[in-house]
């Protein structure tokens, strides 16, 4: 048996409010294929089962689903701990009390892609950025402690303190990062959101510094793909897709190849226990006989696979940071 997952993201639907121009879902329209509630509850049960620290409910927008307040109320019941992750523009007091009655100790993370306006809505759509504000203010007035869930583009990152300055101003002491990777209906707006490498490099760099200036008022939550330590996908991590579909994470959601199994053939367990990440997310021979192959494992999975193509490829912004940061001569990288 292997260790059972850190958190399990579920893609409760793909109904969306919003249409974001980054969502790797492209969410929008609610699936016509959504678990029911009592394959959900099954799901549940056998997470709490295996012992997992956490169950993410994404979307899609989790609060236009029907049975939200059912789903979070079982997850008190059976013990199970929750998160959800909103978009915040739908949140009103109602939502706000009902949320404590069924689930007062979910974890709730509200995105937001700036500290302006301009840089939010231009990601999220016109007007979202006052109603996400107004979603979180209502949830730090309920006494949840929310989450600012940001994703570093190339729009945002050289604006990444003021989202901190923000955050202080809303009474919200914790920031997930998280790095734009073009899946979905990412992959039109990359002319936007992507970088170059060189730039790439720039921007986590920056990231790094202004989260370790801030880290003593602060609570990061920082995704891999930004610290440079080796990708949770399929080892301590899984994504359950609307459709019941698991796959190593998210961002693989249109790889076929790369599902672990459907949880309406096999129960989440059977299927986690059964998979082997070393042979369905390789390491890139570029990286075997790398000194720092333990600590990395070549980057992040998703970007190697949708930014270059191939698991052959290490992620190289976070390939090159290490080796600077390690001493190691960059000449032959030509930059
Ligand atoms: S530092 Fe570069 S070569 Fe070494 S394991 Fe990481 S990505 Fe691979
Ligand atoms: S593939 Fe990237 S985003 Fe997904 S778990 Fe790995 S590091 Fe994180």
């Amino acid at each position: 048996m292997r260790q059972p997952p850190k958190i399990v993201e579920f893609e409760i639907t793909t109904a969306c409010n919003l249409r974001c121009i980054h969502c790797y879902c492209m969410a929008g329209k609610k699936s016509s294929n959504e678990l029911t509630t009592e394959e959900i509850k099954r799901v549940m049960d056998d997470l709490k089962e295996m012992g997992i620290w956490a169950f993410d409910i994404v979307g899609g927008e989790p609060f236009v689903k029907p049975d939200i307040f059912e789903v979070l109320s079982y997850g008190k019941e059976i013990g199970l701990q929750l998160m959800i992750n909103t978009n915040g523009t739908l949140v009103d007091r109602r939502i706000i009390e009902k949320l404590k009655e069924a689930n007062p100790t979910v974890m709730v993370g509200v995105s937001l892609e700036g500290a302006t306006q301009e840089l939010n809505d231009f990601v999220r759509g016109k007007g979202s950025f006052e109603k996400a504000i107004r979603g979180i203010k209502l949830f730090v007035e309920g006494g949840f402690d929310p989450v600012i869930l940001h994703v570093i583009n190339k729009m945002n990152w050289r604006h990444f303190e003021k989202m901190i300055d923000l955050a202080k101003k809303l009474g919200v002491k914790k920031i997930y990062v998280d790095r734009f990777i073009p899946v979905g209906r990412g992959v039109q707006s990359k002319k936007y959101l992507d970088m170059d490498d060189r730039e790439w490099v720039a921007a986590i760099e920056h990231v790094r510094d202004v989260i370790n200036k801030y880290k003593d008022e602060i609570t990061f939550y920082i995704e891999e793909n930004i610290t440079g330590d080796p990708c949770t996908a399929g080892r301590s991590h899984a994504s359950i897709l609307v459709d019941g579909n698991v796959v190593p994470c998210g961002h693989f959601r249109y790889n076929k190849e790369l599902y672990m199994g459907n949880i309406r053939e096999k129960p989440f367990s059977e299927i986690w226990n059964s998979y082997d990440p070393e042979k369905s997310l390789p390491l890139p021979e570029v990286c075997s006989d790398c000194p720092f192959v333990k600590s990395c494992y070549g980057g992040c999975k998703a970007v190697s696979l949708h930014r270059y193509g191939s698991f052959e490829k290490q992620d190289i912004p976070l390939c090159y940071i290490r080796r600077k940061e390690k001493g190691f001569s960059l000449k032959s990288w030509g930059w």
